[in-house]
């Protein structure tokens, strides 16, 4: 048996796309076939059925109807999957034989581009990783076709940099060069929700640069080495390749220092909680949550962008400090800029859809209301004189002459779809308004005619309509036919109560009528194209003006969250002092009551205040504290006004943290092995510029272990003269203390509490001085521990502090057999105490009865011998049975004595 010609040509394409679900063209439907059918119904949750395809048994087939192939897209897309679009090219009434079909689109999900589906306020990046073995370096590119950004950067090949620079941008999909180490992709896989194809370094090598020239405008202006240009050149080609079309709004190769920008690795970023919670991943409870008040889609997304890449260059940091102050000190000036900006659309995407030909005359009419407001933006920041307000000023191009041709050509409410006319204004074209007023006219001479009829036949109720079948006719009801004079009409359709009829001139104006229809509907697609060719040629132009405007709303919003939350402006140093007075977490502050959370001062320097050791209780807050440090310097970093009374802040190159969970325990490795992976890379890469918070390192081994590698982490820190970094280390191991006065630059500062009849009152305030006391038991009585519990917890704690064995660490946490030696060494424990009745405490029986009965392992085991002799039935039991029994029995009664 052979496969059918339309199955021979499906699989001919689907040669072209293996990697893709194939969206196959078949009248009004796309059509899925054998695996892509499996695969698409389950995802899909369509029917699954068959066709004949040629071969013995039946093809697995699905489909959708086209009309509705966004949805269904969009959600494969969500999925990670990639979707070719197959299309029938040629008009199927003209075709000899099959019908040619192609693969006019591969939708991927870095380069989709609905808006229907993308966020709004977001980003949708493709990212390319090009390896060079040679030179051990790598290029890496980022692009977002929806908006036209291209950006890239060379990097020594390092896993570390990698991963910071794909949690920075947080791409959709990769695609990298077969030389990438299964190392690296491993970890991308594992911590990114992304997806990802390799492809063969012919694909990147860059034969020459003439697809980069063509594409970028501003390419000759920069010597890029060849890994960058492969990288450059592998992601292009694969935007053009999948798009079928070279797109005129990725017109900027923009390059970036990967230095230029302070440095969070991916666990900071999710531990600080940035632009997500660490939780449920939303928005609501981030740091972006609380500074977002941008008022355009463009101004959202450069804030977020702005938070991800903390600024390092004090003259930029202090030119938008300097921005953020002028417009939050005029009022007038700040409620102008935010009642304007509502009104702004998303340009840079408007833009993207005019370069993808994807726009609609709708669309075109939102351009032009948004680019009516530039003006007036123009005239409100006139005022301003900060550096980069007036910078901002002289650059911004007001677009008028592409308001002008918009307002010109396009009709304020136009039809959605392109290709129904009733797009283009009455006097911008001769033709289309002669073909108007023929149709116009042709409608006129119709009223006339039904009129006239009524008139001459007598019949009040005849009416002429209209239908896709049959065009123009009159209708006249049963009852009056008879009144039609004879030869006066022609009959075309009979209905169960009237008669249709037609008459040469009405047949003869519907021609006219329904040809002016057409040709309108045509020549108004045509000028409309021709309008968006025109608009494009001003892409370059429209992009800047968005892309001002977008800095403007992030201004605005950053004046705006100053003034709401009662912010200061920070002084930016390069000497290395931070110097905190009032600081409050800008989040947690917004979660609680107003003028609840509780102020804190902050001091470090490079000198005698280098690393603050924080101790005290569990809930404390501690975490707090040191997080708020760091959102602050992110904060400033970024150009915000910050959450305190007052701050100097030191430049910060990187800021790492090594707090609470991370995802890597999903991989597979331990909590222990992790934190002290993230410590080691703290260790490795951290400089006397970086800002470290380390959460209880070394809690997670025992207490010796653990202690030891804090200690030692401490040390390193402080005495290793490229180390020397900001750090915020807090524990529960009161012996590190000590440490204050024997290594430079550490300062003991504990969380205040109060202890009022047995109930600890947490004052949240950080004090010089190590806690004196864990009180770990009252947090835990806090947190509902059954009483039982903690009562015996008390106890033992107890016993321990009397014991104060012969070394100075609180052994709560060690390992038995230890445990066990020092206890015997120190002479002072009563081990019957402890270790028994450890073993011994019956949980089962505490959660039945708060009240736990003391019952040692003796009574329980003595308790079971008794009941099993009185179960032993021994009529039932052989003598060889009954000796094992007895044997049994005596060894175990043995134990117990
Ligand atoms: P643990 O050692 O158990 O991790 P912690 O000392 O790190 O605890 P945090 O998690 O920082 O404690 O804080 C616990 C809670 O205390 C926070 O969720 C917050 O509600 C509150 N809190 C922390 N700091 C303050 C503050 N300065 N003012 C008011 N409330 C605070």
């Amino acid at each position: 048996m052979a496969l059918t010609p339309m199955m021979i040509q499906y699989f001919e394409v689907k040669e072209t796309c293996k990697d893709c679900i194939l969206f196959f063209r078949l009248g009004d439907f796309y059509e899925m076939f054998f695996d892509d059918a499996q695969l698409a119904a389950k995802e899909l949750e369509l029917v699954l059925t068959g066709r004949d395809c040629g071969l013995e048994k039946r093809a697995p087939m699905c489909g959708i109807p086209h009309h509705a192939a966004n949805i269904y897209v969009g959600r494969l897309i969500a999925k990670g999957y990639k979707v070719a679009i197959c299309e029938q090219v040629e008009d199927p009434a003209l075709a000899k034989g099959i019908v040619k079909r192609e693969v006019i689109k591969i939708i991927t999900p870095g380069t989709y581009t609905d808006s229907g589906f993308l966020e709004e306020t977001k980003n949708n990046y493709i990212m390319s990783i090009y390896i060079n073995k040679e030179t051990d370096f790598c290029g890496l590119c980022f692009c977002d076709v929806s908006t036209g950004e291209f950006t890239c950067t060379e990097t020594k090949l390092n896993i570390v940099t990698i991963l910071d620079e794909i949690s920075k941008f947080t791409p959709k999909e990769i695609i990298v060069s077969e030389d990438i180490a299964d190392e690296i992709l491993n970890v991308i896989k594992e911590r990114f929700n992304v997806s990802y194809s390799a492809y063969p370094n012919d694909f990147f090598i860059i034969k020459n640069d003439k697809i980069i020239k063509n594409q970028f405008h501003n390419y000759s202006e920069k010597t890029f080495s060849q890994t960058l240009l492969s990288s450059i050149s592998g992601l292009l080609s694969y935007i053009i390749d999948t798009q079928k079309k070279s797109l005129s709004h990725i017109d900027t190769l923009e390059y970036y220092d990967i230095l230029d920008y302070v440095s969070l690795d991916v666990n900071s970023r999710r531990n600080l909680e940035l632009t997500e919670t660490l939780r449920d991943k939303t928005k609501k409870g981030s740091l972006l949550w609380v500074l977002d008040r941008t008022n355009t889609a463009m101004g959202a997304r450069r804030l977020r962008k702005w938070l991800d890449q903390p600024l390092i260059n004090k003259k930029m940091i202090d030119e938008r400090l300097e921005a953020v102050e002028e417009i939050k000190n005029n009022t007038t000036t700040h409620e102008d800029l935010k009642d304007v900006l509502v009104d702004i659309y998303d340009i840079e995407r408007l833009v993207g859809k005019i370069s993808s030909k994807n726009v609609n005359a709708k669309e075109l009419i939102s351009l032009k209301n948004s680019i009516e407001k530039i003006p007036k933006v123009k005239s409100i920041i006139s005022v301003l004189n900060s550096k980069l307000m007036n910078k901002i000023y002289l650059e911004l191009d007001d677009l008028q002459d592409i308001h002008n041709i918009l307002e010109k050509s396009i009709i304020n409410s136009p039809a959605i779809s392109i290709k129904e006319g009733n797009i283009i204004k009455e006097g911008f074209n001769g033709e289309i308004d002669e073909l108007r007023l023929a149709k116009a006219h042709g409608k006129e001479w119709i009223a006339t005619l039904e009129s006239d009829e009524k008139r001459i036949t007598g019949i009040k109720s005849l009416k002429v309509g209209y239908n896709r079948v049959f065009g123009y006719y009159i209708e006249v009801t049963k009852l009056n036919i008879p009144s039609i004079p004879e030869g006066r009409y022609i009959r075309k359709q009979t209905l169960s109560n009237a008669e249709r009829y037609i008459t040469p001139e009405l047949k003869e104006m519907e021609d006219k009528i329904l040809g002016a229809q057409d040709k309108l509907v045509n020549i108004e697609y045509e000028i409309f194209t021709g309008i968006r060719e025109e608009i494009e040629k001003h892409i370059e132009r429209m992009k800047n003006t968005a892309k001002l405007i977008s800095e403007i709303d992030c201004l605005s919003s950053l004046a705006s969250i100053a003034l709401e939350n009662n912010y200061t402006r920070p002084k930016i140093n390069k000497k290395g002092i931070l110097n905190i007075i009032g600081g409050r977490h800008p989040v947690v502050e917004k979660m609680m009551p107003t003028n609840t959370f509780i102020e804190n001062d902050t001091y470090m320097d490079e000198k005698d205040n280098q690393l603050l050791l924080i101790t005290g209780p569990n809930m404390a807050g501690k975490s707090t504290y040191m997080r708020q440090v760091a959102l602050i310097t992110i904060m400033a970093q970024m150009g915000s006004f910050v959450p305190c009374a007052s701050a100097d802040i030191p430049i910060c190159d990187k800021i790492f943290t090594r707090i609470g969970a991370s995802d890597d325990l999903a991989a597979g490795k331990s909590t222990f092995m992790v934190e002290m992976w993230e410590v080691s890379n703290i260790l490795k890469n951290a400089t006397n510029k970086s800002l470290v918070l380390l959460d209880e390192v070394g809690r997670g081994t025992s207490t010796y272990d653990g202690l030891s590698i804090a200690w030692s982490v401490i040390e390193y820190i402080c005495k290793n003269t490229n180390l020397r970094s900001k750090t915020l280390f807090a524990t529960h191991y009161h012996e590190l203390t000590k440490l204050e006065g024997i290594i430079k630059g550490v300062k003991n500062y504990s969380v205040a509490v109060k202890k009022i009849e047995n109930e600890i009152v947490f004052l949240r305030k950080i004090v010089p001085g190590g806690a004196d006391e864990s009180y770990g038991i009252e947090v835990a009585k806090l947190a509902g521990l059954p009483k039982g519990v903690i009562n015996r917890a008390n106890e033992i704690l107890t016993s321990l502090e009397k014991n104060n064995a012969s070394t100075e660490i609180n052994f709560i946490n060690k390992k038995p057999e230890k445990m066990d030696k020092s206890i015997k060494s120190s002479g002072k424990v009563n081990e019957e105490n402890i270790v028994q009745k450890e073993s011994a405490v019956t949980y089962e029986a505490d959660i039945v009865q708060d009240e736990v009965t003391q019952i040692s392992f003796t009574d329980i085991e003595k308790d079971n011998i008794l009941k099993e002799i009185k179960n032993i039935n021994i009529l039932n039991l052989t003598p060889m049975d009954g000796f094992n029994k007895l044997y049994e029995l005596v060894n175990r009664a043995k134990l117990l004595s």
